[in-house]
């Protein structure tokens, strides 16, 4: 399966035709995320599944990961590519499980395969697999590090904000909605520091929107 490669050459066209927002609401900054297809993803395991819905939250996650001071593009679709075999090959999932991965140097790349175009379109989803019960209607966003004791270097944190913004203003979803990962799992995920940031994370999306 390949829609990433489909929703790459549609480009931002089709990113303004599947705009479906409140009135007055501003267009959000469009983030440069790199499909699929672009960072060289194996196809899924198993078929996924499309959600005739839009997301209604946005679960921020670490991936857990070395801090890695390697903040180039290459590092990041490596980052993208190995974090596809551990979920298929040592986790048995069908895909990466998170939607949307963003390295420390602050680059945005499609997870699961599909989740790119749904954005886009802003009607649908890719069911996931980032936490139980949440895999319907939350779309994930993998923070590459560990954030327990140490904040995002700047360059992930803005990405952070601009994907967010993104994901609220494509899907309708209030930035009250933006939650962690421990809000509904028994996890430490995403990490003491950054779970810190997240009221601070939802006011600077706010003010994106606005
Ligand atoms: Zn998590």
């Amino acid at each position: 399966m390949n829609t990433s490669r489909r929703s790459f050459l549609l480009g931002a066209g089709a990113a303004i035709a599947g705009l479906a927002l409140p009135a007055g609401a501003q267009a959000a900054t469009t983030p440069r995320i790199y499909s699929c297809a672009e960072w060289g993803a194996r196809p899924p395991a198993d078929p996924l599944v499309t959600l005739n819905h839009p997301a209604n939250r946005i679960l921020v996650h670490h991936v857990a990961s070395p801090n890695s001071t390697d903040y180039s593009l290459a590092h990041a679709f490596q980052l993208a590519r190995d974090e596809q075999a551990d979920h298929i090959d040592n986790n048995g999932w069908s895909d990466t499980g998170q939607h949307f991965t963003i390295s420390r140097g602050g680059y945005d790349l499609e997870g699961r395969h599909g989740s790119l175009d749904a954005l886009r379109g802003g009607r649908t989803m890719i069911r996931g697999a980032h936490c139980p019960g949440q895999n319907d209607n939350a779309i994930g966003i993998e923070n590459e590090g560990t954030y327990m004791t140490v904040e995002p270097p700047a360059a992930q944190w803005n990405a952070l904000i601009t994907m967010c913004a993104y994901v609220c203003h494509q899907y309708g979803i209030s930035p009250d909605e933006i939650k962690g990962h421990r809000d509904y799992y028994n996890t430490l995920c995403p990490g003491d520091k950054l779970y810190a940031k997240l009221p601070a994370l939802r006011d600077a999306v706010r003010a994106a929107l606005t």
